[in-house]
Formats: C-alpha cells, structure tokens, sequence
C-alpha cells in the first residue's frame, strides 16, 4: 500500500513543458502525490531522448520546442477544456508569457525562474535588460496590471522558491530562540516588521553542493548538479543583489535602478566569476559566487519598510553558491577559454559516489550574530526517496510539488512569488524529501579568519557590511 499522501485532485490537463533534469524528477512526485486522469498528463519538450522513457511510462510526448510564434496555438491544443495545470520546467520559454496565457484560458501556472525565451541572455548588450531585477520586474508590473485571477506560482523552485518558506522559518527561530513571543506574522508588513525588529541586515542563500562522482571531470565538459545550460545562462548575468538599508559602500561599477521596486543593485561583472565569503554547516567558512537569482531581489523586496525609494529598512540578500567541486572547476575552464563548452553532463544519481547539497539562508546580523538554516540532504538519502533525481533536483522538485498543492488550494491567487505563499503549508508538503532541515547558529563574520598578510579593503566598524562580504 502507498504512504504518499495524495494531496489533492488535477482536473483537467496536465502539461510538463520541459522534461530535462527537473521535469523528470517532478514526475514521481505527481503521480505519487495527485489524483488525476493519467491519459491526460502529457510533456512537451523538443530532445528526443526522452521519448522512449514517456512512451513506457503512458505520457505523450509533444516533440516540439516552444517559440514565441507557437505557444498559444500549442497550448491551446493541450488544454481543449480549459482547465487543469501547466508546469513550465524548460530552458528558452518565457514564464511571463506562459504565464499570462494559462491564466487568459483559466489554467494554473507554475514555474521555477523567470525565463526569458531563447536568445536574452546573451543576445542583447545591455547589461541592465539582461538582469534578473528586469526579468522580474515585468512579472511584478504583470501582476500589479492584472490582480487575482487564476494562480500562477512564480520561481517556485529550490531556490528561488523554498528558501524563503525557510527565511520565514529562521525569523521565527531567531526570534524563538531570544524568548521573544511573537506571533507568526499574517502578511507582507508583518515579516518586514519582524525582520526589521530582530536586527536582521541580510540574507546569504547559503549554498554548499559536495555531490561527486568517482570519475575526474573531462576536460572540456561542462558538469553540475542541474541545468548547465541553465546555470551558464545565470552565470553570465550581471552579478545583482538586494541592497539593505544598512549599507555604506557599494562596488564603483554598482548600478541602482530609478524603476520597480527598486530593492537592488547589479554590477558591471559577471556571478558566476563574483566570490563573496559566506558560511554553511559542513566547511564553515567558504566562498560563494555571487550568481544572480530572483530571491536576491524579491526577499529585499518583500522585507522592505517604508518607501521602496528612500526605505527605513531594507536587508541585504544575495545567493552565495558553492556549486559542486566539478562545476567550480567547469566554471574556471569556461571563463579562462572564454567560451562555454560544447558537452554538458549532470550528474546522475546513480553515479554520484559521496556528497550533500547543503542549501539554506544565512541570516546574520542580529542579537545572535548568524543562524544558517536548511536543508543537508544527501543524495544517499535522496535516491531512498524519489527516482530519477540527485540531491540537488529533489530539493527543487519537491518545491514544485508543495508550490502546486498551494495553487490547488487557493486557485484564484494571481499571481504569487514563494515570499506570499503559505510557509508553514508548502514546508509541511515539501519536508517529507528535504532530509536534516537544521538551524544552526554561528559566530563566524565575515572579518573573521581573513589573510593577514594580504588585508583586503574592509571596514572594521560592521562586519556585516556587504564591503566585507565580498572577496577583492
Ligand atoms: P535541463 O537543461 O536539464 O532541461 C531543460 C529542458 O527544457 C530540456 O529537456 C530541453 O529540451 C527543454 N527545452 C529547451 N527549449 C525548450 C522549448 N523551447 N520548449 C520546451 N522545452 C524546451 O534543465 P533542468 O535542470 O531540468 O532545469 C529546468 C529549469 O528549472 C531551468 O529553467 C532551470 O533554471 C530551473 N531550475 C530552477 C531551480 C530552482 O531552484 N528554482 C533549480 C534548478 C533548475
């Protein structure tokens, strides 16, 4: 007899757009998790090799690459009765505009990132269009114009997506933890609130991925844990994060923004080659690249107090990511050669041999100094709970399974970032696969265990201040 608890029925179709490393490990979940009709859960992606792995399973495969001349046609084929729920896990679509279609024909929405349809990343020269904060902001102004409405669940990932059900969670730790009896907050206003009166200046989405297999990566290969071309794609972005209040300096080819919510800044540099000094359980002290997320933007957004131009309090918030040692070395190959290479491997779950992916935020600055608190799953443990996934994929997958029982719970929504979504509902859904979920506070700083003998530029008077935080 199943222990999956079936949370839920999908009326109506079910469209997997994308069935890469995501898509696949989404699977399992919606079978174990849903009630629904099988003979309508289809997927369509344009890379054959799946093809023979859905036929066996029962699922149509639509072999056809989404372009924004026939979304709407093929959509409107997969969804004839107008009901039911789309999942965009692809590379090269639009989010925005798959979004703004499913809610037009009454289809819930869900996705992981705002993704832009091929060619954005790397076809336009204007760094401050190619950012996360633009991609972003056209959701926000989307959502502004078009309040309510069907549900579609924006960057409902690992991150973005479940890191901020654990700011949540973390707040109320912290506050928990210095014998304060707060009330867990009912909207926006009362987490910035709390937030603002714990002292928290900022959040690293503090990550550490140890997965490895036994086999030393090719020369020329491209290897991670996810998505490489996803992870190319982000990690030549402008380097962007969320800019607190608190703040006294920024990089000289820092630039604010005069529109939007206004809650970030990006530089004139790559993430992927932007180190920032960050913590996490295993290694401690260790170093994070500074890739760009929509967390980062929307975190400072939504713990924001007061006018979002001139705030009287903002956090700091920014991905530090230690990606496995095979995409660090991956990373250092491609931008030395100056150009991505051409075979891409991730890494399966059956050959990684050793390994966790630690993924938590690190909220610091306050009474306590730091607490790091998240997920230690191991892909050990990982491979006992779902198929087709390593540590890394289930800790998104499992995001999309509580981000989906949400929007089957509140349907009509609008359009919603993870930040306005129910933490403690989608943690009680998601918990099941994320393995050890930990707090664990602190006392390391950003000026600690520096070299000496090579002092960088710091300011001595916070250690918190993003100047410290990152490395020259
Ligand atoms: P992947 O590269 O393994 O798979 C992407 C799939 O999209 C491929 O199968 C590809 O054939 C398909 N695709 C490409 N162009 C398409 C098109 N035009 N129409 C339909 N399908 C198309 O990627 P993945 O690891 O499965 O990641 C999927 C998405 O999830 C990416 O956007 C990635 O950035 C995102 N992601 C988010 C998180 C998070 O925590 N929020 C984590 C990992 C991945």
């Amino acid at each position: 007899m199943s222990t999956h608890p079936t949370h839920g029925r999908i009326d109506g179709h079910i469209v997997m757009i994308g069935f890469g490393s995501i898509g696949k490990g989404t699977l399992p979940l919606i079978q174990r998790h849903f009630d629904y009709d099988p003979e309508k859960l289809s997927v369509v992606d344009p890379n054959p090799e799946s093809a023979a792995f859905l036929a066996e399973q029962g699922i149509t495969h639509h072999q056809v690459a989404l372009t924004p001349e026939n979304y709407r046609q093929v959509l409107s084929d997969l969804f004839p009765d107008g009901k039911g729920f789309c999942m965009n896990l692809s590379v090269d679509t639009s989010s925005l505009d798959l979004m703004k279609y499913c809610r037009e024909i009454g289809v819930l929405y869900i996705d992981t990132v705002v993704e832009p349809w091929a060619g954005f990343y790397f076809d336009t020269t204007d760094n401050a269009e190619r950012t996360n904060y633009a991609l972003r902001q056209k959701v926000r102004d989307e959502k502004a114009a078009n309040p309510g409405g069907p549900t579609a669940v924006s960057c409902c990932g690992a991150n973005p997506g479940m890191v901020s059900w654990f700011v949540k969670e973390g707040l109320m730790t912290i506050a928990n933890d210095l014998g304060r009896d707060d009330p867990v907050p009912e909207d926006r206003a009362g987490w910035a609130a709390l937030m603002q009166s714990l002292g928290v200046k900022g959040v690293h989405i503090a990550e550490r991925d140890t997965q490895a297999r036994a086999k030393p990566r090719p020369r020329d290969v491209f290897v991670n844990t996810w998505s490489v071309e996803g992870f190319i794609a982000e990690g030549f972005q402008p380097a962007e994060l969320g800019w607190g209040t608190h703040e006294k300096w920024m990089p000289e080819t820092a630039h604010r923004y005069d529109v939007g919510c206004q809650a970030a800044i990006w530089f004139e540099r790559p993430g992927a080659i932007t180190r920032v000094h960050t913590w996490c359980p295993t290694p401690g002290p260790q170093f994070g690249f500074l890739v760009t997320h929509n967390e980062a933007v929307s975190i400072s957004d939504y713990y924001t107090v007061g006018d979002k131009s001139a705030p009287d309090y903002r956090p700091t918030c920014h991905y530090a990511y230690h990606p496995c040692d095979d995409a660090v070395l991956s990373l250092h190959e491609m931008f030395g050669a100056g150009r991505p290479q051409q075979v891409h491997e991730i890494l399966e779950p059956d050959e990684i041999v050793t390994g966790i992916d630690e993924l938590g935020v690190l909220i610091y600055g306050h009474e306590k100094n730091a607490l790091w608190y998240g997920s230690r799953l191991s892909n050990a443990e990982a491979k006992t709970l779902a198929p087709y996934q390593n540590a890394t994929g289930l800790q998104v997958t499992s995001a999309v399974l509580a981000g989906m029982v949400w929007a089957l719970e509140n349907p009509q929504a609008g359009i919603v970032e993870t930040d306005e979504m129910d933490h403690i509902r989608c943690l009680e859904v998601q918990r099941p696969y994320l393995g050890p979920v930990e707090a664990h506070y602190t006392d390391w700083t950003p000026l600690q265990d520096r070299w000496e003998l090579f002092p960088e530029d710091i300011d001595e008077s916070d250690p918190w201040q993003f100047r410290n935080v990152l490395a020259t």
